[in-house]
């Protein structure tokens, strides 16, 4: 069949550059169309942190982690919680993942030049029974480089591929439609967008000043999720986590506007599990934003004493670091949209990470002697001073009475008392002159530093947080933040896209976040983290090779 390639893939996010980059180097051409300008090239991506779920990898044998396929499948099964018929695919994806994860994926990434840095990161700790949700050990791996560092590869690739004349990028090409034929695709058509220089993570123009059609055997939906449009969120938001927030921050471009998806579901495709989503609840806004309502994540160590808006300290194990979804759960059952953390100066130095590649220069820039200074260091790392400065959720003070005064303040909603929460830290400080504490939290952060990578990087020695040794007192206002869609198409294990009446239809496949990180939501309702980029790579692969092999 004549056309303008052998298969098109919808999106230059990683996702779509890592199944292109396989398809032409299967020796098929292809075509990436993305409506963003080519400074956005690898999406996502290149803002992340470039964290990756491994599991049993060199990097944890040397911290002296023992992990296993096993014990990683008892954690995913226990946070993932599959309980739908149309979880089947989902399940079966997140096993086929999983073996991935402990087998093919780092040596496959290290074999392209990609490196980790040597701590492993432990995310989603959980803090209920062995059955439930979070990781049992640490297997967050930070890519050198942080997201950039996870592009760089296939950017590569795709650069090679495009010289040999395999594969063509058309940028600012906006898909409207997917062109159908006796319920096969065939192609794709839309509009042609304005040139913008824009710079990188920005919002681009939308004028239109053409049309086009583009034809091909196979076309790749890899365009991402919902996360920047917030009405789309608000409309998939399920009862269980209670309402929705009235008040949300953007952790993704606004280039993740979801329309995609309706694009797809349109043609046939069978969206599932779209009320499965994964926000986060310790948001602060950027105090020099890149997209609309830019908000940045805190990755926290475990020591932060956590308030809701009424001051009430939340409830084992709702800790920072243990579980996104119960604390969201929780937080909007209070019937405010925001939270707090208090803390003081030696522990937001030596815990608090923010997530996304710029926030974090040493690591992206991959510099050593830079990266050595978070063990090192008097203050926080740059980044995290800056937003202690200038952030509009900082607030810093010598004591706790002047703290809460400018807590109420910045919430306007005055719901803090002093006496409550003096009460509550008052007490908590009396747990940590022993090692063996009836309070949770203590008892967590002691069980932290028994792992060296926590007691080098990432938890504070236990202290007061009243002790001014340990000063100033910091409070933090955590925001909703958006990020990342759990639930997409349905797809079998190449990435086939199913059709709503429950066959496969032909031609048609989706990738990464637009299919759930595979066969339409391969986390269920919760993740272990660093299992979207490596959701990314795996479902980006077999799609890349499926397709490849299919057109003739
Ligand atoms: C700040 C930040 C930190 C993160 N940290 C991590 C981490 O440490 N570990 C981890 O595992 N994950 C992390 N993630 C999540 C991860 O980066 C994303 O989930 C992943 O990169 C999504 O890739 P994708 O290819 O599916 O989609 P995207 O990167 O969203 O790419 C989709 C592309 O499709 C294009 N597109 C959409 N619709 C159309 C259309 N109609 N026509 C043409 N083009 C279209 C878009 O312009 C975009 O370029 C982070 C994300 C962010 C933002």
């Amino acid at each position: 069949m004549a056309g303008n390639a052998d298969v098109i893939v919808v999106g230059a996010g990683l996702s779509g550059l890592v199944a292109a980059t396989e398809i032409a180097e299967a020796g098929k051409r292809v075509i990436v169309v993305d409506q963003e300008g080519e400074q956005s090239l690898g999406g996502q991506a290149f803002w992340s942190f470039g964290g990756l779920f491994l599991v049993d990898s060199p990097e944890q044998r040397r911290l002296g982690i023992k992990d296993s396929y096993e014990l990683a499948l008892q954690d995913w099964m226990g946070s993932a919680g599959f309980d739908r018929d149309e979880d089947l695919w989902p399940r079966r994806s997140a096993e086929a993942y999983l073996g991935f994860a402990a087998g093919e994926k780092r040596g496959w990434l290290r074999a392209m030049g990609h490196r980790i840095f040597p701590v492993v990161g432990w995310a989603e700790r959980g803090g209920y029974d062995a059955m439930g949700h979070g990781n049992s050990v640490p297997r967050f791996h930070v890519s050198w480089g942080t997201g950039p560092g996870i592009v760089e590869p296939f950017e590569r690739r795709a650069r090679q591929a495009q010289a040999s004349g395999r594969l063509t990028f058309k940028f600012r090409h906006r898909v409207d439609a997917l062109i159908m034929t006796n319920g096969a695709v065939e192609g794709i058509a839309g509009s042609i967008l304005e040139p913008d220089g824009v710079e990188r993570g920005k919002s681009s123009s939308r004028k239109v000043t053409g049309e086009f059609t583009l034809r091909a055997q196979a076309v790749i939906i890899a365009a991402g999720g919902i996360g920047g449009n917030h009405d789309l969120v608000r409309q998939n938001w399920p009862k269980r986590l209670g309402n929705a927030p009235k008040k949300m921050i953007s952790g993704v471009p606004e280039h993740v506007d979801g329309r995609m998806i309706g694009i797809a579901q349109a043609a046939g495709g069978r969206l599932i599990n779209r009320d499965r989503m994964w926000h986060y609840v310790e948001g602060i806004r950027n105090w020099s934003p890149i997209w609309p309502r830019h908000g940045i994540r805190i990755l926290p160590g475990p020591s932060s004493m956590w308030f809701d808006a009424t001051g009430k300290r939340l409830a084992a194990p709702l800790f920072p670091g243990s579980d996104t979804l119960g604390q969201l759960q929780y937080i909007m059952n209070t019937g405010y949209d925001y939270s707090w953390f208090v803390l003081t100066q030696s522990i937001i130095k030596k815990e608090f990470a923010l997530s996304g590649s710029e926030q974090n220069p040493d690591l992206t820039g991959k510099s050593w002697l830079m990266t050595a200074r978070r063990a090192t260091n008097k203050g926080a790392p740059g980044p995290v001073e800056a937003f202690k400065t200038h952030g509009l959720d900082f607030i810093v003070r010598d004591n706790l009475a002047d703290l809460v005064t400018a807590m109420n303040k910045l919430s306007g909603d005055d719901l803090l008392k002093l006496e409550h929460v003096t009460a509550q830290i008052e007490a908590r400080d009396r747990e940590i002159d022993n090692p063996y504490v009836k309070d949770a939290q203590v008892m967590n952060i002691h069980n932290a530093r028994r792992y060296v990578g926590d007691r080098l990087i990432r938890t504070a020695k236990p202290h007061r947080i009243l002790d001014p040794a340990h000063g100033p007192l910091i409070a933090v206002k955590l925001n909703i933040l958006t990020r990342k869609t759990l639930g997409g198409f349905e797809t079998d294990l190449d990435g086939r896209m199913f059709g709503t009446d429950g066959k496969l239809i032909s031609g048609l496949y989706a990738v990464g976040e637009a299919a759930g990180f595979g066969g339409g939501g391969m986390h269920g309702y919760r993740s272990l983290e660093g299992t979207f980029l490596g959701g990314c790579l795996f479902s980006g692969r077999n799609a890349g090779r499926a397709s490849a092999k299919a057109v003739a």
